[in-house]
């Protein structure tokens, strides 16, 4: 919150020839400046009699009045603002939680994807002797390690991850930072 401050300390306003006595009015007299508007009751008994002068006290409660009510116009026009500040950190707060959520789940298929590659490995190298036995009869040639092949079968494994991972990424993670931005 803000707050009215007058930057002039009212116990240090007295009048201009320093008599020390409570201010009571206010010279209207144009050509004079800050405390010499200032008017003690000495002052006044010196004060011709055409210069206007106006309640000390009045003029302070108007001026005061009126810079309250600045004050909560700008207050109004700050509120505005700030909501709409908080609004967005409420929907990053949200984007946030949503980001860190998908990210688990991406991981979560890193690992399911990590999983696929093992056990495409595996079936790489699982075999049964009576096929192998026949492979020798056959073709009097062992089974050979074919290092295309496995590259082709990891290759069709993380084609299809990795279109998965994008549609993923640009759905959860993409379009939700976009629409921030
Ligand atoms: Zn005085």
């Amino acid at each position: 919150m803000i707050q009215s401050k007058m930057i002039e300390k009212m116990e240090d306003l007295f009048c201009s020839l320093n008599h020390k006595l409570p201010v009571l009015m206010i010279s209207c007299d144009k050509d004079l400046k800050n405390n010499q508007r200032l008017l003690c009751s000495l002052c006044m008994e010196n004060l011709e009699s055409k210069t206007q002068i106006m309640s000390f006290k009045k003029t302070l409660e108007n001026i005061e009045q009126n810079q309250q009510s600045k004050k909560e116009s700008v207050e109004n026009v700050l509120m505005i603002n700030i909501k709409q500040l908080e609004q967005l950190q409420k929907t990053l707060h949200q984007l946030k939680s949503n980001v860190v959520q998908q990210l688990d789940y991406m991981i979560g298929n890193a690992n399911e994807w990590i999983k696929q590659i093992w056990i495409c490995g595996q079936s790489n190298v699982t075999y049964s002797l009576f096929d192998e036995i026949e492979k020798l009869i056959t073709q009097t040639k062992l089974d050979q390690f074919n290092q295309q092949s496995i590259i082709d079968q990891i290759n069709q494994i993380s084609q299809s991850q990795n279109q998965k991972f994008i549609t993923l990424f640009i759905i959860n993670i993409q379009m939700p930072c976009n629409l921030i931005i």
